[in-house]
């Protein structure tokens, strides 16, 4: 896992886009998956509910036209019933009904004795003579009162339905019953009342009957059929009113709404496949999603910019933070802005770093490049300064200095008189000689002077006062001490430094050899 992060090379940035990418593609998730929950039950509601509705009010408007022709066929069997023998009558009045409100697709008057004794349209040419014995007519004779029969074969092969009332003489004696019938599939009330242009999205209608047989469905073919696999019928026929999700006799789901016809005993059914509903749900969360989605872009890309000015200053930093050694580190950390808390700590912090690291490494290169007892430059800080020289190429003399007798001091008064004695030739050097010249510890008690001259005159002048004042000097008692000196010049003696310094040494060697307290050159 930690190599898997590394190898991401994350910074500060990427984890803000990462953390944001995360966070937003999460929220984007959860609102797509809560919408589309919300939409959809939003959308399965209403459509319940308007199915509900619908239902009840083509319902209601059915039930009134059924009561009204119940009334009518209620009046016409009154009027019967006076003169029942009369046929003039009984024909007129069948013809009245029939054409008066073309209600009725058919009207019978049928004795008691199963016989039609008038009828309308004349062009049904039914015989007065015979006794029929359909559905609608022997179960309405036997009914004696208002009877709504069930779909049934007619006389002439129509589907029908019909409706009659019981026609009693002024003795209450039941003298037979004057019908109205509606052709289920042709042209009839129903279809006009139930077939408006209420057609959204695949919604349709259908009715049925107390004995689960459907009266009107758009699809012809299924007018008269009785229902069975409709999960949703016992509901509807104990419920009476209301509204179900319910799989249809096609294994459809469909969300439907469904109210009573009381004066017939019908159910209308009004219902939406439920998937048609949930298309129109799609198309809605895509429209969202796309909305969304925009909005979320726009946060990141937001966010993505912000992530750059948040993270560039520390960023900035932390280079900054490997690179303390460099010479104008100190002006690069003051231009990182500091607009926020933790770059202003990490700033500040970076900026005493870098103070006490410049102080050290000043340090350090002091202590590398000089000698601790005298303070003067050592082997090392000398060849800086001879590289440099030479490189310029400054003239320059080499003086080799070295204490004559010095191990008989170290005998005779100790080795830290000693040291004290070659600490003081070592403020005499820094005093005799000018600045620029370099003085060094060469080791235990010889001495390196560079001066920067090529005038042996100005050399041995500064050598011969190095040398008295130390032959002079009296230093803690010791008496007097004497120095060697030999001195050689680049480039006049030689362009190899080298060679020189072997010069000064064989000059030091002579002014040995040839007494002490003396120079050669
Ligand atoms: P000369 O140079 O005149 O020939 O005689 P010398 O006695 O100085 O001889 P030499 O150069 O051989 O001896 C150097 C002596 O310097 C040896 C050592 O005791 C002493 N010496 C070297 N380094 C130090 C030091 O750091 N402190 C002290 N106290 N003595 C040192
Ligand atoms: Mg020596
Ligand atoms: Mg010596």
């Amino acid at each position: 896992m930690k190599q898997i992060l590394l190898a991401l090379k994350l910074n500060l940035r990427k984890l803000i886009l990462i953390s944001t990418i995360v966070s937003v593609s999460c929220l984007f998730i959860v609102s797509i998956f809560i919408l589309n929950y919300v939409i959809k039950e939003q959308l399965i509601q209403n459509s319940l509910s308007v199915n509900e509705k619908y239902a009840s009010k083509v319902a209601i408007s059915a039930g009134e036209h059924f009561d009204d022709m119940l009334r009518e066929l209620k009046y016409s069997a009154n009027l019967l019933g006076q003169d029942f023998s009369n046929r003039q009558l009984t024909q007129e009045e069948a013809k009245r009904l029939k054409n008066q409100s073309n209600k009725f697709n058919s009207l019978l008057i049928v004795d008691k004795q199963r016989r039609v004794v008038s009828f309308e349209p004349q062009s049904l040419h039914l015989s007065t003579h015979i006794s029929y014995d359909t559905v609608g007519i022997t179960e309405s004779l036997k009914h004696k009162a208002t009877y709504i029969s069930p779909p049934y074969w007619s006389v002439k092969h129509n589907l029908v339905v019909i409706l009659s009332q019981p026609i009693y003489d002024q003795n209450k004696n039941y003298q037979g019953m004057i019908g109205g019938t509606i052709y289920l599939q042709k042209n009839n009330l129903i279809q006009k009342i139930l077939s408006t242009e209420y057609d959204f999205k695949k919604s349709y209608m259908y009715v049925i009957d107390e004995n689960n047989r459907i009266i009107f469905h758009p699809d012809p073919t299924r007018i008269g059929e009785e229902i069975i696999h409709n999960n949703g019928l016992d509901y509807m026929v104990r419920k009476r009113m209301g509204n179900i999700r319910l799989i249809n006799s096609r294994g459809v789901a469909n969300l439907a709404g469904f109210a009573y016809i009381p004066s017939v005993n019908w159910i209308v059914v009004s219902q939406q496949p439920t998937e048609e509903l949930l298309k129109q749900a799609n198309l809605i969360l895509l429209k969202v999603s796309v909305g969304i989605f925009i909005f979320y872009f726009f946060i990141f890309f937001i966010v993505w910019k912000l992530s750059r000015f948040i993270s560039s200053p520390l960023n900035s930093l932390a280079k900054m933070a490997s690179m303390l050694n460099q010479p104008d580190i100190q002006d690069r950390i003051r231009q990182v802005d500091p607009w926020y808390f933790e770059v202003l700590k990490f700033r500040t912090s970076l900026l005493l770093s870098s103070h006490t690291f410049s102080e050290k490494i000043n340090e350090l290169r002091q202590h590398v490049n000089t000698d601790p007892l005298t303070g003067l430059y050592n082997r090392r800080g000398m060849n800086i300064f001879l590289k440099e020289l030479v490189n310029v190429k400054r003239s320059f003399a080499v003086l080799a200095i070295d204490i004559d007798f010095f191990k008989n001091v170290n005998d005779r008064y100790g080795h830290a008189q000693g040291d004290e004695i070659l600490k003081t030739l070592a403020s005499f050097m820094k005093s005799n000689f000018r600045d620029e010249d370099i003085c060094c510890r060469f080791g235990g008690e010889e001495f390196i002077v560079l001066m920067t001259t090529s005038d042996p005159n100005v050399a041995y002048n500064a050598a011969e006062r190095l040398r008295k004042t130390m032959e002079s000097s009296n230093i803690n008692s010791v008496g007097p001490i004497t120095l060697s000196i030999g001195i050689a010049f680049w480039p006049k003696h030689s362009h190899d430094v080298n060679e020189v310094f072997k010069m000064a040494d064989n000059k030091l060697y002579q002014a040995k050899n040839s007494g002490r307290n003396r120079i050669c050159y």
